[in-house]
């Protein structure tokens, strides 16, 4: 097959210009039909319709069409692809059409597309050239994201209908009729500014043409102002999509790639849609929440019409809204809700989901960002985990937790009550002025709250820290005042977010398909009213060496029971204050007090003994091989000693009055008691 010959005249691309915008330019200076250019240039080929451009060369022109297409329009390869979105791929995600398919755009309520395409009048009249002035100005791609909205450079919302007509540019004839990139392109002769909106539909011979509006959409008219707000949106979002903009950017108080933080702002957008008037409070204007209101209401109207007339029917998914003041008014929402640390962007969720984790984690919500498939930023999830997931509770039956959207390999079981020396080293820095136990004992705490949701309180039973022997007093639940503590010290931090960030690295850790997990709940379980056995006592001490035994001459029910706790702190990897004490609890009130007295001394020579022959030396290393054996039974599948925890080296004030610590405007309190 000969090669044919190139076009007598192109044109070069108006940067950002789409390639019906292109098409257009190039028609009306060739004085063809754009159904006739697209034929020469090989578009349709192979489509089986000369009529329509297939939705997918909104993106690219694919091989081998793309080469004759360049040589076609003396292009360069370059120059083609600056033509279609495909350079935004990295960080916008584009819906992948497959040639072939239906050739209309993907246009459902979570699509990324605007449906048809929306333009700035003040663009398409030109910007003054001379090519310009004769063939219009650029029909831009980006027009056709629903998250742009405004042009920059005209300081205006963008248009979506002809003035004239009152159709939706792009959208033929009716708002119901599916979009078409390039409507009636078998009519040639129109200025690319002009309205291709269909008024006199043409016959069913392809000689017959329909009769098109026409009217100029480039005209001066009153323009809808954007805000200086709505511009700055704007102007963030044109950045991102950017291929030369930043790498990252921060959504939900975390450092976010612009797909997630684009997938972000469509996740919030669209709850704050299907929620409103909930966030119309967040709206830039009144303007604007004027326009979300006549949007949904219309929307909800034409709903509860097809309802009646199909009950059965599945509730059909609409469009993105194509009024540019629609869009930008859920954009900003949803960046507003964004502009948060992760706790206060589920300030503001929490109203907009179903108050049952059970209940949210089943909505068409959470199963669209779970399976969305560019995930929603680390911020926004860690603001929205808790809200869908919820955990075992120790003290009743599962709560629709396996109903619940379980995204994570690692749950609540996972977590240890005290997170172990190494996660801390590893992902936490030191805080100034807050003990490293304190630390790790929230880090637990919010570990727990991350994956599972719930109240801090729950968190705290949940991982036995509201148990025990009463140290920390269940009543008042003033556990969690600890973490009060942590957070003021946060607040404090060069970084304020930097123990959320760590939380969230240490939560990424967890979820590597390489790290090993424990299930630190099935031990705790096992051991919940544990101690050890006097037989296996006695043996324990018949096995330490004679002169050992001389040298510790009381090794009756008292070292038993501190014995015991040193096992249960390693396997659970806990803190003692919070271990079982059965056989302390059964001696009488006065010899409890004793007891009390003495621990401290006790516990702290057997943590640090270290002369090879002592007997604390040999006492902790029986206890060492007793923790591990016990480890391994309870454990489904053993791991060994790697997964006890060792003792922290500090002794808790025993016996302990409950101090009731208030933190005002503390973590927790506002945040996580429900
Ligand atoms: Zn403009
Ligand atoms: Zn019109």
């Amino acid at each position: 097959m000969p090669v044919p010959q190139p076009l007598g005249r192109s044109l070069v691309p108006i940067p950002g210009e789409s390639l019906p915008g292109f098409l257009l330019r190039l028609s009306f200076r060739l004085n063809l039909a754009p159904a006739q250019l697209a034929e020469l240039t090989g578009l349709t080929a192979g489509s089986g319709t000369a009529s329509r451009l297939h939705a997918a060369l909104l993106t690219g022109i694919p091989e081998p069409g793309r080469r004759l297409f360049a040589h076609m329009t003396r292009l360069t390869d370059g120059q083609v692809a600056g033509l279609g979105m495909a350079a935004w791929q990295e960080r916008y995600p584009l819906p992948a059409c497959t040639p072939g398919k239906r050739p209309s755009l993907p246009t459902d309520r979570w699509s990324l597309f605007a449906p048809a395409t929306r333009y700035c009048p003040e663009c398409l009249a030109g910007g003054g050239s001379a090519v310009q002035e004769s063939f219009g100005g650029p029909w831009l791609k980006s027009w056709h994201l629903p998250v742009v909205f405004a042009c920059p450079a005209h300081q205006r919302l963008l248009e979506h209908r002809c003035p004239e007509c009152g159709y939706a540019v792009g959208a033929g004839s009716g708002d119901r009729a599916s979009p078409a990139l390039l409507p009636v392109m078998r009519l040639g002769g129109l200025h690319p500014a002009q309205c291709r909106a269909v008024l006199v539909p043409g016959g069913r011979s392809r000689w017959t043409l329909p009769g098109c509006c026409g009217a100029r959409l480039d005209q001066t008219r009153p323009r809808r102002h954007a805000s200086p707000g709505l511009l700055a949106l704007q102007d963030k979002i044109l950045r991102l999509l950017n291929p030369d903009g930043p790498a990252s950017t921060v959504s939900a108080g975390m450092p976010a790639s612009p797909a997630s933080y684009f997938a972000d702002l469509r996740a919030l957008g669209l709850l704050a849609y299907s929620t409103w008037p909930e966030t119309r409070h967040l709206s830039p204007s009144s303007e604007i929440a004027a326009a979300i209101d006549q949007h949904v209401a219309s929307f909800r109207q034409q709903e509860a019409e097809r309802q009646a007339n199909s009950p059965e029917s599945v509730a059909r998914t609409t469009p993105p809204p194509l009024d540019a003041a629609v869009s930008a008014g859920l954009a900003h929402i949803a960046n507003s809700i964004l502009n948060g640390t992760p706790d206060e962007t589920r300030r503001h969720m929490r109203p907009l989901l179903p108050s049952s984790t059970a209940k949210a984690g089943r909505s068409n919500w959470a199963r669209w960002v779970t399976v969305s498939a560019v995930p929603c930023s680390e911020g926004l999830q860690a603001a929205y985990d808790p809200l869908l997931r919820r955990f075992t509770s120790p003290f009743g039956q599962p709560r629709g937790r396996s109903r619940a959207v379980r995204a994570a390999r690692w749950g609540p079981e996972n977590v240890p009550a005290l997170i172990p020396e190494d996660w801390y080293e590893r992902h936490f820095t030191p805080l100034a002025d807050v003990s490293p136990i304190l630390a790790r004992r929230t880090a637990a705490l919010r570990l727990v709250q991350m994956v599972a949701g719930g109240s801090l309180a729950e968190a705290a039973h949940f991982l036995g820290l509201s148990s025990g022997d009463g140290s920390w007093p269940r009543q008042g639940g003033r556990v969690y005042s600890s973490a009060g503590i942590v957070h003021s010290g946060t607040r404090q931090q060069p970084d304020p977010s930097g123990f959320e960030a760590s939380l969230r690295s240490l939560a990424r850790e967890l979820s590597d398909p390489d790290m090993p997990l424990v299930n630190y709940q099935q031990r705790r379980r096992a051991l919940q009213n544990w101690s050890i056995d006097e037989w296996t006592w006695d043996s324990l001490v018949a096995r330490m060496p004679p002169i050992s035994r001389t040298h510790m001459p009381d090794l009756g029910d008292r070292k038993r029971q501190l014995a015991s706790v040193y096992v249960w702190v390693r396997v659970t990897v806990g803190e003692p204050t919070f271990a079982p004490r059965p056989i302390e609890a059964a001696q009488p009130p006065d010899v409890q007090e004793d007891w009390r007295r003495s621990w401290n001394g006790i516990w702290w020579a057997l943590l640090t003994a270290t002369k090879p022959r002592a007997a604390y030396t040999s006492l902790r290393a029986e206890l060492d091989d007793l923790a591990s054996t016990l480890a391994m039974t309870i454990d489904p599948s053993p791991h060994g000693d790697s997964s006890l925890g060792t003792v922290a080296l500090y002794v808790s004030r025993r016996p302990r009055r409950p101090r009731r610590q208030r933190t005002p405007g503390g973590y927790f309190e506002d945040d996580y008691i429900e």
